[in-house]
């Protein structure tokens, strides 16, 4: 006779088992952290005993399993929240009067302002130091663009990095100058480590303390796991955010599961020690913290005209020439990127390639393709935003995974379409195409470029348009879309497949009772452009079949 469940659930429960639709059980049996049934009511009440606690859900709710978000920099944007907000700014006028307010609620000897968000395209020119001389004069600031390749610093930073007229570009790297030669202030690529290389680090514990106030506000909106590509002030060594995560999973202190990725800079420190993807990180009682992917960028990005590409960017009005003749930057080579992977894989670590262009798209295949089967973990393309139509099978040939982020189509749809023209919605943000071939597609919101928030993205990468869009614009590549379950395996089943946990992202017996209780309404078909879905809200979330948010 087997012991009781500790917890039986009714209600209705997209398990999401098989390989697609919901799976809907109407009860699901919880032991030991683990389901142990899901089926008819009859079924799983039989698994009850004396002491078995009972979750009924109303006759408006419905359970899923918890969120993974696959592409979520957790230590950037929790340091993010400490730092001047520059997203949705418009004018260079409320840039300065937001950095000038900032300035005076953190006065010297606050060392550096930090921040981002600013988009040259929203503001209609690039900022400059100039603008930031007079919002905070003669401080150290350093704010980044909304897609974290371009820096804007002030005129001290630029002093103190040594960057003047004389100073050339660095490889990788453009200094931005205007018509006489003088760098105006905005670093792009490569160049922003200049001045970036100057800020001394955050403490351990300060960014400790930030990860879990984030990671609170995660668990509070149905994301119980992240995969962190890491991104704030890399270092060498295995300090920095990683330090931060090893010391909050050995207190205990990690509110969700976390794969943390290495940059390459760190790799050799990992190899060292002997870290493996998915291995601990240290000790850890809630048995929560992972390392990741060695994490490389093939490119840069869309908005930057970085992206690599095939073909060139569609040359359009009023469009200053665009970097290296439109095809893009490679802030990593391919043959260097070849060269990563396989030392990443050879020491047992699995490679993840940011690839935004169709050229960069198939240098990071190509270098990945050699490494598939060497790590529990998958190897995988990050963003994968534009994929020439040759590549697209090539995901699900290989074993590489595609890790997208549909929210990006409600920010760049506008961009997208100017850029590349009619391969924008031909062949662009193509889960529904890619998916198609049998691939993993695993979602994530690549917070902080995007709010925490997954719900958007779930819901974007259905309907192809979104609720703050001029009335009757299109959706975006509609033969793109994915439908609602589709959507939900790629936030819930997805990550945990490219990650190797075989025992999470489904409700079926022995996986982790990872359990989200959603208003039904939430998950109504179809789905409307600013409907239910898009602001869902969880009211309860359970992990390891505990309440941790709610109730
Ligand atoms: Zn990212």
């Amino acid at each position: 006779m087997t012991a009781p469940a500790e917890l039986i659930v009714l209600g209705p429960v997209a398990t999401l088992a098989g390989g697609a639709g919901p799976g809907w059980a109407e009860a699901l049996a919880v032991r030991g952290g683990r389901v142990v049934a899901a089926g008819s009511r009859p079924q799983v009440e039989a698994l009850a005993g004396p002491g078995t606690r009972r979750l009924e859900l109303a006759p408006d709710e419905a359970a899923i399993p918890g969120l993974t978000d696959a592409h979520l920099h957790l230590a950037a944007a929790a340091m993010a929240r400490r730092a001047v907000d520059l997203a949705g700014v418009v004018t260079i006028d409320e840039l300065i009067r937001r950095v000038r307010a900032f300035a005076a609620a953190y006065p010297d000897p606050e060392p550096w302002i930090e921040g981002g968000g600013w988009d040259a395209d929203a503001l209609g020119r690039w900022p400059t130091a100039d603008d930031l001389e007079r919002a905070a004069p003669d401080r150290r600031v350093a704010v980044w663009a909304h897609d974290h390749h371009a820096l804007l610093a002030s005129a001290r930073a630029l002093a103190e990095a040594g960057i003047d007229d004389a100073r050339s570009d660095p490889g990788g790297g453009v200094i931005r100058r205007d018509a006489s030669g003088h760098a105006t202030g905005v670093l792009h690529e490569t160049a922003a480590g200049l001045v970036g290389s100057l800020i001394p680090p955050a403490a351990e514990t300060a960014i400790g303390d930030a990860i879990e106030a984030l990671t609170l506000e995660l668990v509070g909106l149905g994301v119980v796991a992240a995969h962190d590509p890491g991104g704030l002030s890399p270092t060498p060594g295995l300090g920095g955010p990683m330090g931060a995560y090893r010391l909050l999973a050995a207190r205990g202190r990690l509110r969700v599961r976390v794969h943390a990725c290495l940059r390459p800079e760190q790799m050799e420190a990992a190899i060292a020690r002997g870290l493996r993807s998915g291995s601990p990180l240290g000790p850890d009682p809630l048995d929560r913290l992972r390392l990741g992917w060695l994490k490389t960028f093939a490119d840069g990005s869309l908005g930057s005209r970085t992206a690599a590409l095939l073909e060139p960017l569609d040359p359009f009005p009023g469009e200053p020439d665009p970097p290296n003749g439109g095809y893009g930057v490679w802030l990593t080579p391919p043959a260097e990127l070849r060269a990563q992977a396989a030392r990443a894989a050879a020491a047992g670590i699995a490679t993840q390639v940011h690839g935004i262009g169709d050229a960069a798209v198939r240098a990071a295949l190509d270098a990945l393709a050699p490494t598939v089967g060497a790590t529990p973990l998958m190897p995988r393309v990050e963003h994968a935003q534009l994929v020439s139509f040759a590549d697209m099978p090539r995901f699900a040939a290989l074993g590489v995974a595609a890790s997208v982020q549909p929210v990006h189509v409600r920010s760049d749809a506008v961009q997208a379409r100017r850029l590349w023209g009619a391969r924008a919605e031909a062949r662009g943000y193509a889960l529904a195409a890619i998916a198609g071939t049998g691939a993993v597609v695993a979602a994530g919101t690549d917070a902080p470029v995007e709010p925490v928030d997954p719900w958007p993205g779930v819901a974007c990468a259905i309907t192809r348009s979104a609720p703050d869009w001029a009335p009757g614009t299109p959706p975006f590549g509609p033969q793109n879309a994915l439908d609602l379950w589709a959507s939900l395996r790629a936030w819930c089943v997805a990550p945990a497949v490219t990650a190797g946990e075989r025992d999470r992202g489904r409700l079926v017996p022995g996986q982790r009772a990872d359990i989200v209780v959603l208003p039904a309404a939430a998950l109504a078909d179809p789905v409307e452009v600013g409907g239910a879905l898009w602001f869902a809200r969880p009211r309860l979330v359970l992990m390891d079949g505990e309440v941790v948010a709610g109730g």
